[in-house]
């Protein structure tokens, strides 16, 4: 039993994971070899139905919608899920983000019409923040929101749509007034993907597949009843979203890549010198030993963000360094795994998955060093988070945005 858990949360980490044991073959690691990403996330949202009809959909969510679980067993479950390469991943936005500010911020009628669908899988949801001048300073957005009667009209463009292309709705930050401040003049909606004047426009990444996209919005007609929050509520509703996604980002310490066992394994397998194997040369035990060490102390980190939760208390910066540490980590294995592999490291093989297979993770890695959070911007929160150093220089604030130069 670890640690930091209760008797009735281990208890339930064993009951879920002899659940999840009765289920790989179908859903896990060995359902997914070979399958394109299309028929990947039609097996989530598969995954997705059988666990809302076994009560492992939404755990931590009050009734009528969830089980009225804890964040923590929430998280024990995502964690055990992720080790046995569910595609849970694929509904993590949808889930996690912005079906949530839906639940907080929506009017009944509209929960009872969005909620149960997503929760089951039957429709997905995407996070349209980015767009080509605003990432990691969000303020910065230019998609303008335009007042029509009942309605607003948005324009403008998002890009980076994790999923977009598989999605039927999706949670917007727009720019109401730009004669305030940059954070003030901001609003937040719910959009409907398949609505008239939105194009999705697949980009495809260094993998070769297509996971994110740019989404244009050409005088889209929103009805005010989308609107979550107050006019202007839009940069605090944002962060409320995104103080999610640096959550959920960070519960897997291998980084979402291949196990340590996994190297080893290959370590063993790869000749070395003088007929010993790769696991002999000292360089590469030595990496190992690092490894180790490193994720032991990613463990114990999610450790105390669950034990914070366990005791009712929000978890602190934590989740930025683990995520710091963790992909960084991924990324230096991977390369390693691509030193053993020789020339083979190169090939890719069709529909892997980068928690199992060291190219495409090698691959992937960088994009998960951007997404929620760039390596820099996590770095600005530690210093400033904990260790108390300065802030930014914010030269912008106040100003109202169309005065900003650009
Ligand atoms: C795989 C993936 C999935 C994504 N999915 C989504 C999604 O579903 N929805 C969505 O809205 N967005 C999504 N994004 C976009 C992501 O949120 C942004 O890429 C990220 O916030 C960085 O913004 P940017 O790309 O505009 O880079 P910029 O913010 O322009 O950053 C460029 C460089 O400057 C550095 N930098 C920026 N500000 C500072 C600072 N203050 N101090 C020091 N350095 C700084 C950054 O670290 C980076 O190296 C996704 C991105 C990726 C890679």
């Amino acid at each position: 039993m670890s640690r930091s858990l209760s008797a009735v949360d281990e208890a339930f980490r064993q009951k879920a994971v002899d659940w999840l044991d009765g289920h790989v073959a179908d859903f896990g690691l060995p359902a997914r070899e070979g399958l394109s990403l299309e028929q990947d996330v039609e097996l989530a949202r598969r995954w997705q139905k059988v666990k809302s009809e076994n009560g492992y959909a939404v755990i931590s969510w009050p009734a009528p919608w969830g089980p009225g679980g804890t964040v923590t067993q929430q998280a024990l479950f995502a964690t055990e899920e992720s080790k046995r390469g569910f595609p849970a991943g694929h509904l993590v936005i949808s889930l996690g983000m912005p079906t949530p500010m839906v639940l907080r911020y929506a009017s009944d009628e509209l929960k009872e019409r969005f909620v149960p669908p997503a929760i089951r899988g039957e429709t997905l949801w995407a996070q349209l923040f980015s767009e080509p001048a605003a990432g990691s300073d969000l303020a910065g957005l230019r998609m303008r929101a335009k007042r029509q009667g009942d309605d607003w009209v948005l324009s403008g463009q998002k890009v980076w749509t994790t999923l977009a292309q598989f999605c039927d709705y999706g949670v917007c930050v727009a720019r109401h007034d730009p004669s305030l401040p940059k954070h003030k003049g901001l609003t937040y909606f719910i959009v409907d993907l398949k609505a008239p004047g939105v194009t999705v426009r697949p980009i495809r990444q260094l993998t070769g597949e297509v996971h994110f996209n740019e989404v244009f919005f050409d005088d889209v007609v929103v009805p005010d009843a989308y609107r979550l929050g107050g006019v202007g509520d839009g940069f605090k509703l944002a962060i409320e979203t995104l103080m999610m996604e640096r959550y959920t980002a960070a519960a897997d310490e291998t980084g979402f890549g291949p196990t340590l066992a996994r190297f080893i394994e290959l370590a063993a397998e790869t000749p070395g010198v003088r007929g010993e194997t790769a696991l002999d040369d000292g360089g590469v035990r030595a990496e190992i030993a690092r490894t180790y060490a490193l994720q032991q102390g990613l463990v114990a980190i999610h450790g105390r963000a669950l034990a914070e939760m366990s005791a009712g208390r929000t978890p602190g910066p934590e989740g930025s360094i683990h995520k710091l540490a963790s992909v960084r980590h991924r990324q230096h294995l991977s390369t390693l795994a691509l030193d053993l592999l020789g020339p083979d490291g190169l090939r890719q093989a069709p529909g892997v998955n980068p928690k199992t297979d060291f190219h495409y993770s090698w691959l992937d890695a960088p994009t998960l060093r951007i997404a929620g959070g760039t390596d820099e911007v996590l770095l600005n929160t530690i210093a400033e988070k904990i260790l108390g150093l300065p802030q930014d220089h914010r030269p912008d604030k106040g100003v109202p945005f169309d005065e900003i130069p650009s």
